[in-house]
């Protein structure tokens, strides 16, 4: 289940629509992110970081990212890394299973905590950017001309 908005921006009239991130993107992305790490590709830190978590948990999914310093926002792949914050509770849900065991956002059920994940640095200004919440959904500006709270249409679920 995922959250979208549509937009349609009151001056240059385009129209987009954009998800919060959400599980659309299913296991097979996870255990993508799940050979990427263990092959190397995402750089050694993830590799130490995944082998050093007792049962580690794995989330790719499709996400907004956005620049506080200068209102830059893009979507990418967010990559998550969680370990659980009580084993006992996770293995009686998901029993002996391999990670990625899950596609939701873990940190939201309270059974697990982040370890690491992907960061990214403004492709305009260079600071690191954060992932976007609900109320910057509110307000985001047009991708076609910069027009701020270009969103007029409501949220919409898929
Ligand atoms: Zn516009
Ligand atoms: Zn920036």
């Amino acid at each position: 289940m995922g959250t979208g908005y549509n937009y349609k921006c009151k001056k240059c009239g385009c129209e987009f629509t954009m998800f919060l991130g959400s599980g659309f993107l299913g296991y097979e992305s996870c255990e993508k992110a799940k050979d990427e790490i263990l092959s190397g590709e995402l750089g050694e830190e993830w590799k130490t970081a995944y082998s050093s978590t007792s049962r580690p948990a794995i989330c790719r999914e499709k996400a907004v990212f956005i620049c506080d310093c200068c209102g830059h926002w893009l979507r990418d792949d967010l990559t998550v890394l969680y370990a659980p914050d009580d084993i006992e509770s996770v293995e009686e849900i998901f029993g002996s299973k391999e990670p990625p065991y899950f596609w939701f956002r873990g940190e939201e059920d309270g059974l697990f905590r982040i370890v690491k994940q992907t960061e990214k640095a403004c492709p305009e200004c260079g600071k690191t950017m954060r992932r976007a919440n609900e109320d910057d959904f509110a307000k985001f500006p047009c991708p076609e001309c910069g027009e701020p709270n270009a969103a007029t249409a409501g949220i919409l679920w898929d």
